[in-house]
């Protein structure tokens, strides 16, 4: 099974076995679909919605794919130690990892939020990346191969006040991105991160369920729209299969234009 991109293209993962933390729902579920499709075996990983997880299996399988759901907390290194025992135990060794499992945190400005709320954001959105990234590259390196997509955010770049748990998390990954793809580039694997813009989904449902903040939040976006999942479900296949190979350790903005300031489009 392949996903036809046109006729001449396609995209084959027949048989990789990737991890897509945080799959049961929102931007991980679309790239476990899209991997899926491509015919990899997926793991659909969960940390709450176990139920979620196992109706996206039975839905890729019953589409002809492989899948299985497993579940556990990315910012607890144990428990990341034994995800992986797992996948060796179900699929074998892993092929392509996604480190998208995120939290946005609690807003508070520096000095009136809480060091346990900063801690929680780090230890999800960095430290949980580095764990799975660390016991993916022991399987990867003997092999020769391997793809590690991390999922930064267009808050790499753009500063946003209130979120500075967020923002330093997402900019540490980005370096963890290049500095990781450096240390793993003789072992042909790839290291890229893909930091999206404003998408639609249960993370900041919030602000586009609002008509006020949604327009506050399209007039931070060039492109009159916010993005939807498939429009990083579709980079990440790309990121991950042999027609991006000579990508490594960069990022790929998916934000509809949201880093181009916005508010210089008309001029002034
Ligand atoms: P979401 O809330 O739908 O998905 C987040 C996923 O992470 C969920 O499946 C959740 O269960 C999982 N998760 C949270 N904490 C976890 C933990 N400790 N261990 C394991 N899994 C955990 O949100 P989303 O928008 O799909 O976000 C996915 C990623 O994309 C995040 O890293 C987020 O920062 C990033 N992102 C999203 C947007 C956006 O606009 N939606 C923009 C930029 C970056």
């Amino acid at each position: 099974m392949a996903l036809e991109v046109r006729k001449g293209i396609s995209i084959d993962l027949t048989d990789r076995v990737v991890l897509v933390t945080g799959s049961s729902s929102g931007l991980g579920e679309s790239i476990a679909r899209y991997m899926a499709q491509a015919g990899a075996k997926v793991v659909v990983h969960y940390r709450t919605g176990k139920d979620r997880a196992e109706k996206i299996v039975s839905e890729i399988k019953a589409a002809g794919g492989k899948a299985i759901a497993l579940g556990g907390d990315v910012s607890n290194k144990e428990e990341v130690r034994n995800l992986f025992l797992s996948i060796d135990k179900a699929f074998g060794p892993i092929d392509i990892l996604v480190n998208n499992a995120g939290i946005d945190g609690k807003r508070g400005l520096v000095g009136d939020d809480n060091t346990d709320d900063w801690e929680e954001v780090i230890g999800v959105n960095l430290m949980g990346p580095y764990y799975c990234a660390r016991e993916a590259s022991k399987r990867m390196k003997p092999r020769k191969t391997g793809v590690i997509i991390n999922i930064t955010s267009v808050h790499e770049y753009v500063p946003w006040s209130g979120y500075s748990a967020y923002c330093s998390a997402k900019a540490g990954l980005s370096m963890f991105t290049k500095t990781l793809a450096q240390e793993l580039s003789d072992f042909n694997i790839r290291v890229v991160a893909i930091a999206p813009g404003a998408i639609k989904t249960p993370i900041n449902k919030d602000v586009w369920g609002n008509p006020e903040s949604l327009k506050d939040l399209l007039d931070k976006i060039a492109m009159p729209r916010l993005g939807e999942v498939d429009d990083i479900g579709r980079v990440a296949v790309f990121l991950a299969s042999d027609l991006a190979s000579y990508i490594t350790g960069t990022t790929v903005l998916v934000d509809g234009g949201m880093a181009l300031y916005p508010d210089f489009k008309h001029g002034g």
